[in-house]
């Protein structure tokens, strides 16, 4: 991606908004609520995330010290104008409003911080920024439900989507039904994490039970070639994110990684980094790795933005103004 002369314009569907913060930022704000963090960086400064165990210490440590609607601003500014110079014309990022709940940020108060914070990107880079409510899906069935109805009490515009992140194994995905259909209800689309720490048959679980217009990961699907076929057929969008899965040890390295096998077999990939702070990524980094591990060509990583930009939850209109951008790039860089 080096040699191009204008960046191609990148898309991400699937990130953590908590996975977005810099060890800088983090300590930034650890000093604005008086929290020590030295126990979870390393002597370079970096976060202490040998393995799934100690990323998780880290990440739960560092989750508390954003406490309040400023470091909400301050820390999606923060990822996003970075990523902006680095290509990105569109993200969407997950959202939790449990987590700042403790803290007395209340729904309606976040989601206005969010909003602000977008248009404050668009403003400055021209990158639009839209949000996806998360439940967590080991924090059981009541907590879904009662994410899903900040949709329903509260709507907003940038508020497009409704996701289930969370420990994949605990309950079976028929039992967060009615979450996702109260979601889908207040006209949010719908993704789910699933065949990332468990197998194909957590997919098709997911399948079964919502109206997925995504996946989140998806990326165990090779375990059942004829979910792969099906998934094909259907052009159900995968948000894959292969440093996260090499991290997490599901493939030994990007080079095992089925990213490959699976743009040639037809299914509707995406790149995204999932928490990248933790996972030594970023949105450029994630499409210059797979295109060099995987040869793929300029072509062939526009085809990954443009499936991104189909598998969006954002109105049409602005589908149509981010196609026109990848048409432009496509015109002037191919
Ligand atoms: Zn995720």
């Amino acid at each position: 991606m080096t040699d191009f002369k204008t960046p191609l314009p990148l898309v991400e569907l699937h990130c953590h908004i908590e996975g977005t913060v810099s060890p800088e930022m983090a300590l930034k704000l650890a000093r604005r609520h008086n929290i020590d963090l030295s126990h979870i960086l390393d002597g370079d400064g970096n976060y202490l995330a040998s393995d799934f165990a100690e990323f998780i210490k880290s990440y739960d440590a560092m989750a508390q010290a954003i406490r309040t609607a400023q470091d909400y601003f301050d820390l999606t500014y923060d990822y996003y104008a970075k990523a902006a110079k680095d290509g990105l014309c569109y993200g969407e990022i997950f959202f939790s409003p449990a987590h700042p709940e403790p803290f007395g940020l209340t729904y309606e108060a976040y989601v206005d911080t969010l909003s602000a914070v977008a248009d404050k990107l668009e403003a400055d880079f021209g990158l639009i920024v839209r949000y996806i409510l998360t439940c967590v899906r080991h924090e059981g069935v009541e907590h879904a439900e009662a994410t899903a109805r900040f949709a329903e009490k509260h709507p907003h515009p940038k508020v497009v989507g409704f996701g289930m992140a969370g420990h994949e194994t605990q309950g079976h995905a028929s039992e967060f039904k009615k979450a996702f259909d109260i979601a889908e209800g207040a006209g949010l689309h719908l993704t789910c994490h699933a065949g990332e720490l468990a197998g194909p048959e957590s997919i098709r679980a997911a399948l079964d039970a919502f109206s997925l217009k995504r996946i989140g990961h998806g990326v165990r699907c090779h375990e059942d070639p004829e979910l792969v076929t099906e998934l094909a057929d259907r052009q159900i969008p995968l948000e894959l994110c292969p440093s996260s899965n090499v991290f997490i040890g599901i493939f030994g390295s990007l080079d095992d990684h089925p990213f490959r096998d699976y743009f040639d077999q037809g299914l509707k990939v995406t790149l995204n980094t999932d928490d990248p702070a933790f996972f030594d990524t970023d949105i450029r980094r994630e499409y210059e790795r797979i295109a060099d591990t995987h040869n793929l060509s300029p072509a062939d990583l526009l085809t990954i933005s443009r499936n991104a930009v189909d598998a969006a939850f954002c109105d049409d209109a602005t589908k149509q103004r981010l196609k026109a951008r990848l048409d432009d790039w496509a015109d002037n860089c191919l």
